[in-house]
């Protein structure tokens, strides 16, 4: 599907490329191959992020914003992709989503799995901080989603963690409140969806034992997830 958005069947390969195919070796070519889907499809989340790096669809939060918060700074493919509400005062300030102590947490949850912050790929609902941290408006969403599926598209992750109430509800469409929803696994647009509740309830309850042994099952599944075995798998 990724090949095809990009019109990748349309760019002519390297004359390298052919050369190596002709004398034999498909099997280089094939990886060459790839290697050029791979440049080629992170180029585009980097035209993609130099677009909205001027965006000023949402009035409001053009003229109260730093910048514009894309995602993780790494540009690749990922099996991860996290989506939280909407930058706040030290994202705004550093231009990097999830920084700060839930930031912290995050990569310790992901550490106790074997993972880190280069197997994810982080972003929001929406790309600039509201003012008073408050949440998003219907506008403001619908003004930043063709920017959310399109980035989606892209990093191709193997499950979409949605972070909080607000992500949650909004990307799985439905009201039912992240504590009923978490640790399970949905399907929306052919994509599995795991929700998990936001790290800084962590900090708002003194870093609670229990409710980071919750975290812990969430990470469990999303564990599970990533070592199934299927077509297109990682
Ligand atoms: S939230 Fe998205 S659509 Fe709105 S101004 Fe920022 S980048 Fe543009």
């Amino acid at each position: 599907m990724i090949y095809k958005s990009f019109g990748i069947f349309s760019i002519p390969p390297k004359i390298s490329y052919w050369s190596d195919y002709f004398s034999g070796k498909a099997e280089e070519f094939a990886i060459s191959l790839n290697d050029a889907v791979f440049f080629i499809c992170m180029s585009e989340l980097n035209v993609l992020k130099e677009q909205y790096s001027v965006c000023d669809k949402c009035s409001e939060l053009t003229s109260h914003r730093s910048q514009v918060v894309f995602g993780s700074r790494h540009m690749k493919e990922c099996p991860i992709m996290i989506i939280g509400e909407a930058p706040g005062k030290k994202e705004d300030e550093i231009g990097e989503p999830f920084v700060g102590k839930s930031g912290e947490i995050l990569n310790q949850l992901l550490d106790e799995i074997g993972l880190n912050r280069g197997d994810v790929f982080i972003t929001n609902t929406i790309l600039c901080r509201p003012p008073e941290n408050r949440n998003p408006k219907q506008d403001e969403l619908k003004n930043c989603r063709n920017r959310l599926d399109k980035t989606v598209e892209m990093i191709n992750p193997k499950v979409i963690i949605t972070l909080g109430n607000f992500s949650t509800q909004y990307i799985l469409d439905t009201k039912e409140g992240i504590t009923k929803l978490r640790g399970k696994i949905y399907s929306k647009n052919g994509r599995k969806v795991l929700p998990m509740p936001h790290p800084a309830v962590l900090l708002y309850n003194g870093m609670s034992e229990s409710i980071l042994n919750g975290f812990r099952e969430d990470f469990k599944v999303l564990k599970g997830v990533l070592e199934e075995k299927t077509m297109g798998d990682y």
